[in-house]
């Protein structure tokens, strides 16, 4: 199998694996909303699944003749992808499969709930999801309720060993932390519970205030305390940080995200998914509106363009991106692609990073610094 088999392999150098060709498929649906969330996702209807199905291949067919070339990866995020039936994704993937290149698949993630029953992983193999991500968020009763979610999850320690026994040859989890009434202990009991299921990837998403009656975000120097923490049980525990809310096992790193980051090519299908393609010298982005009916009305009519610059004259959304992976910006790759030094890009803002102790750099690579990941996203809006 093609995987990144190592972080500087994999995801540090962007020589070392170039931008390839994705796509992205948002199944906005959920049994209940989570208070904190910001994905655009509603309950489901009855009667939607035919017509989504319908919606996303014409969205398909309108955007297969412009795929740059084969698709390495698809993942289908949410919301909650693992609601529809496996039945729903093996005429989705057939329809696909006439529309894009997609011999040479490298990765292919669903997410699903922690609630999915065993029968459902089972039949999202058989559909042909290789990698499965499951949204724990965490594995205690207590800490869910903090977080305003309303369903138990006794199942889910259970869930990583029957991805396995399904067929999943990547299983990774996500876990929150930061959220009032959170403590030290109980972050610590998660990644233990964590670890204990033995899941190839691990993403620690720190809580982000939403909406008004929604859990609140903990003091920042106690979420950074919470960061440090995480990272030292799970580097303890075999894992690697790859990008400053992922953690993998050796050849485990997300390809789809990994791509993202290397600012490649992907087309996303669904409402509120984004894309983004470079052709003829130009650098597209466009995403789709957050309207289910709009989508199903009409699935080519929703698309709203975000930019379109010159793809060697804007490159500060793509450093911004490779500065969220742990290994950095490998300074001549990127000037090779981009035709600017980064360093040059950040111009005194470089010093000023170094000198408040957020940005490390050599006369190779450029990279955040643990405590330039915990402030990144202040970073990114001065870079930009
Ligand atoms: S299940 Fe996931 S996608 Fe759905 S509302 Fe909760 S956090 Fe958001």
């Amino acid at each position: 199998m093609w995987r990144a088999t190592s972080v500087e392999a994999g995801a540090g150098s962007l020589r070392a694996l170039p931008p390839f060709f994705s796509l992205y498929i948002h199944v906005p649906l959920c049994r209940s909303l989570c208070p904190y969330c910001h994905f655009y996702r509603i309950p489901p209807r009855p009667g939607d699944e035919e017509r989504y199905l319908k919606a996303l291949c014409l969205e398909a067919s309108a955007l297969g003749p412009k795929a740059p070339g084969p698709v390495r990866t698809i993942y289908v995020g949410g919301g909650t992808p693992s609601l529809l039936p496996s039945s729903f994704y093996i005429r989705l993937f057939s329809n696909l499969r006439d529309l894009f290149v997609l011999e040479d698949l490298k990765e292919t993630t669903v997410e699903v709930d922690a609630r999915i029953t065993k029968d459902e992983l089972f039949g999202l193999a058989d559909a042909g999801f290789d990698r499965v991500s499951i949204g724990i968020k965490s594995f205690q009763k207590d800490s869910l309720k903090k977080l305003g979610v309303r369903h138990d999850n006794e199942k889910s320690p259970a869930v990583a060993g029957w991805a396995r026994d399904a067929g999943f040859s990547s299983v990774g989890i996500d876990l929150l932390y930061g959220f009032e009434g959170q403590k030290m202990r109980d972050l610590i009991t998660d990644l233990e519970t964590g670890l204990a299921v033995k899941p190839d990837h691990i993403s620690m998403y720190a809580l982000q205030e939403c909406e008004e009656q929604g859990p609140r975000e903990l003091d920042p120097d106690i979420t950074a305390q919470m960061f440090r923490e995480s990272r030292r049980v799970l580097t303890a525990g075999g894992f690697c940080q790859y990008e400053i809310c992922n953690f993998a096992r050796p050849g485990h790193i997300s390809l789809q995200n990994l791509n993202y980051w290397m600012d490649g090519d992907y087309f996303g299908l669904g409402p509120s998914s984004h894309s983004a393609l470079t052709l003829g010298g130009s650098r597209r982005r466009w995403a789709n509106k957050n309207d289910l009916d709009a989508y199903l009305n009409n699935p080519v009519n929703v698309r709203e363009e975000l930019s379109v610059e010159d793809s060697k004259e804007s490159p500060a959304e793509a450093l911004i991106l490779a500065l969220r992976l742990a290994s950095g910006v490998d300074s001549e790759a990127f000037a090779l692609r981009y035709g600017t030094d980064p360093r040059k890009l950040l111009g005194s803002s470089l010093a000023e990073f170094r000198d408040l102790g957020l940005l490390r750099s050599s006369s190779r690579k450029i990279r955040l610094t643990t405590r330039g990941m915990l402030l990144s996203n202040e970073v990114f809006e001065r870079i930009l």
